[in-house]
């Protein structure tokens, strides 16, 4: 029968795929399956004439960790079959319907997908040529988590007898990324101490860390032995998936959550031991982080310390608004290895450059690494570098800091980056260099280039009411729908906007976690009121004088309120012809026309400190940066909401309806440029606008000496309503505006050439 069937399809030219099944059934044994095929193989060239390539084998892909013993070989016989048939049947190929491998695990995508896989990877590599496979059902094999892998080869290549067992217990918990099942929940906690304490680590699960730390206790002689085996074998693995991009930064964050707080649950335990046996716990090295002096923001820099507590680096973290000598100081008393800096407002800058030239003043032999929002590769490079002789890194992002740290504190690779990171300084002072020959336009020609407005047929707007308004505890629900989510996830190093980032196929899973804790504490915030939000602003008569914007107490337009001053492009970009001034935008005072200017400052930040030090206080790192997190979004969207509803009170505004994404993408009218950004970098300008806005004695924000606001969530800023008005850079400015500017704000040029340095277009 089988040679008449042969025969026939001989006859039509096809090719044929032939099981591995004889008179007595299908093989499974690696015997029985080359046995088969050898036989078949001889009857279809010899007796049917059939070339070899036409002769397709399929020796049988079995279900294995089913629980039967037998079935533990399925998969190796396979394999080591598909091998001997390739060679003793040259020519033809062989086959298999390889789902059939995972079939005992229906129902748990990740683990089949893992399967068909690392099934695929070793048959193919024994010499299978095709498979029937859903192609949605595979995943790449570099990319299965390494303790999936593990566990998935063990099965397939029958490696050690409790393989399947242990596959169906790890499998569970790969099920349980939503972590809402119970069910899954009991199964992991079912594994040795080892086991959980590695799985707690690697999921960041926290509900049963103290309890399997205790039980470890009565397995190791010492606390120590716990923690530099089990916990740090589980942070270690963390960190080799966070260093492959298998795991994301807020993952990361809630691991080191699990450590510390099992470490804080062996540490009295530990200092009884210490006593007895004289040993300690031995980070690698020390390293002191700290914000400088007159900035307050730290998120950046508490997950960089987060990073590197997790691979056992101990980590001194001053804090923020932290002086030179304080700096200093703690080093030499602590004897750290290296000196971390951290800063967002460019004043930040020039502090960083002095403790640099400190730190050469009273010898110190540190490397000093430069992190931070407004701190770059090239500023680095070009003003902090040459001001200490010692390594100067510029650290990109806490994904970085490890391998840098890594690299600077071994002595074997010290040398070698060192001069690696040398030659890149040398590289980008030279293009800085070049890019100081950029023409600046003298500062009275920009003047004469200004942007123009025809203010004769201006349609100007006049408010419904002048003067300050204060708005004292307001509602946080209607703040939150108008949250702009996507620097949220750039905060957690996860780049991408909201709420496409939830269909990332690889930061998908780990963004919609990381959102979805993120709204149960917001609900927390906002159910308890843990956090206040407080506004003033106000709108006020205006003209412009030159460069300056004056602002009159009322509509009389007598008595000046104050003054602002603004900054002139003069960098003359390829085809530009107009230089822009934040003055251009409110009418001249020898207009004719009746102009007006508003200010606003908002916080969100109120109970922000108590809460972080309560989570920390928890050894929680993990929520304290995400209310620092949420706070910063707060304060973003209040400023939404407040800008919303200036424009319905100026009048302009009164008809307009826009979705949050149309707010987000700016498509209303008018613009809210804050002090110390491109189209105004200078944060002095704050000072005014407090005044102005009596910011301090209402809503309590104040002002750092380097003009940061306190509290972190804060924003302020002006309103211009005119709708040619927009956001632009000044950048580089020459001595000329800075003297004129100088003049203006009754300061000195020197002065002025400080809060500017980072534009000043030539060298003071
Ligand atoms: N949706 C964002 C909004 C903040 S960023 C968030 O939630 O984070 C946009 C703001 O930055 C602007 O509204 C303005 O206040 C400021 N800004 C942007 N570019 C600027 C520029 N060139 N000059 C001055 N301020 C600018």
């Amino acid at each position: 029968e089988f040679l008449r069937k042969a025969t026939l399809v001989r006859r039509y030219g096809a090719a044929v795929i032939v099981m591995a099944f004889d008179e007595q059934g299908q093989a499974t044994s690696v015997e029985d399956r080359v046995r088969i095929c050898r036989r078949v193989y001889r009857l279809l060239t010899e007796q049917v004439g059939m070339p070899p390539v036409d002769i397709i084998f399929d020796p049988n892909i079995l279900t294995v960790a089913t629980g039967i013993e037998e079935h533990n070989e399925y998969a190796i016989n396979f394999i080591e079959a598909t091998r001997q048939i390739k060679e003793v049947c040259p020519g033809a190929k062989v086959s298999g319907g390889v789902s059939n491998i995972s079939f005992s695990f229906r129902g748990n995508e990740p683990v089949r997908r893992a399967m068909h896989s690392a099934f695929l990877y070793h048959a193919i590599r024994a010499g299978l040529d095709m498979g029937i496979v859903n192609p949605g059902q595979l995943d790449v094999y570099e990319e299965i988590p390494p303790d999936l892998l593990e566990r998935v080869e063990d099965v397939l290549l029958n490696r050690r007898p409790d393989a399947t067992e242990r596959l169906v217990d790890f499998a569970i918990t790969v099920k349980d990324a939503g972590g809402k099942d119970e069910t899954v929940e009991l199964v992991w906690r079912e594994g040795t101490v080892q086991e959980r304490l590695s799985h707690a680590l690697v999921k960041g699960i926290v509900a049963h860390i103290e309890e399997d730390a205790e039980e470890a206790r009565s397995q190791y002689d010492l606390c120590l032995s716990i923690i530099e085996g089990p916990l740090m074998d589980g942070m270690n693995t963390v960190g080799e998936l966070f260093g492959a991009g298998k795991m994301f930064l807020p993952q990361v964050v809630k691991s080191a959550r699990v450590m510390k707080k099992a470490v804080a649950y062996l540490l009295p335990f530990m200092e009884e031991e210490k006593a007895r046996s004289g040993e300690t716990h031995k980070a690698r090295a020390k390293l002191l982080l700290a914000t400088v002096k007159g900035d307050v923001h730290d998120i950046g820099k508490n997950i960089v310390g987060v990073v590197l507590g997790c691979n056992n680096y101990e980590v001194i973290d001053l804090g923020v608004m932290v002086s030179c000598d304080k700096i200093l100081e703690a080093a030499r008393e602590k004897e750290v290895d290296i000196i971390g800096l951290s800063g967002l407002i460019t004043p930040s800058l020039d502090e960083m450059i002095y403790v640099a030239r400190e730190m050469e003043r009273t010898g110190n032999e540190l490397p000093l690494l430069i992190g931070g929002a407004t701190t770059s590769a090239k500023h680095t490079a070009v003003k902090i570098a040459p001001a200490y002789h010692q390594s100067i890194v510029h650290v990109l992002d806490a994904s970085r800091c490890v391998g840098i740290v890594d690299q600077l504190l071994n002595p074997a690779s010290r040398e070698k980056f060192d001069k690696k990171n040398r030659e890149t300084q040398q590289q980008l002072v030279a293009s800085f260099e070049k890019r100081q020959s950029v023409k600046l336009v003298p500062y009275k020609e920009v003047c004469a280039k200004r942007f123009q407005i025809d203010w004769n047929a201006a349609n100007i707007d006049r408010p419904s009411s002048l003067g300050r308004r204060v708005l004292d505890d307001f509602p946080l629900d209607e703040i939150r729908r108008y949250i702009d989510w996507s620097p949220f996830f750039s905060t957690w190093e996860m780049k991408g906007k909201y709420p496409a980032i939830f269909d990332d196929p690889v930061r998908g899973e780990a963004a919609r976690k990381l959102y979805d804790e993120a709204i149960e504490l917001l609900d927390e915030i906002l159910d308890k009121r843990l956090l206040t939000a407080r506004g003033v602003y106000g709108i006020w008569p205006a003209a412009s004088e030159g460069d300056d914007i004056i602002v009159y107490t009322d509509e009389s337009r007598s008595v000046e309120a104050t003054r602002f001053h603004t900054l002139r492009q003069q960098w003359e970009r390829k085809g530009q012809k107009v230089f822009y001034a934040l003055a251009d935008f409110i009418a001249p005072v020898d207009s004719g026309r009746e102009d007006y200017l508003g200010a606003f400052a908002v916080t969100t930040g109120v109970g922000c400190d108590e809460l972080v030090e309560k989570f920390k206080a928890d050894h929680d790192d993990y929520n304290a940066i995400m209310v620092k997190a949420l706070a910063d979004r707060l304060a973003e969207a209040f400023t939404e909401l407040l800008h919303e509803r200036v424009r319905k009170e100026w009048g302009f505004g009164v008809d307009e309806s826009l979705s949050n994404e149309e707010l987000i993408t700016e498509k209303y009218r008018g613009i809210r440029p804050a002090p110390g950004y491109p189209a105004q970098p200078d944060h002095t300008e704050k000072r005014i606008l407090f005044d102005l806005l009596e910011v301090e004695p209402t809503i309590g924000i104040t002002l750092t000496e380097n003009f940061a606001m306190h509290p972190a969530a804060s924003v302020s800023g002006l309103y211009f309503a005119h709708p040619e008005s927009r956001y632009f850079a000044v950048d580089r400015i020459t001595r000329d505006q800075v003297a004129s500017y100088a003049e203006r704000k009754g300061m000195t040029v020197a002065e002025v050439e400080r809060w500017l340095a980072p534009n000043l277009g030539y060298e003071p």
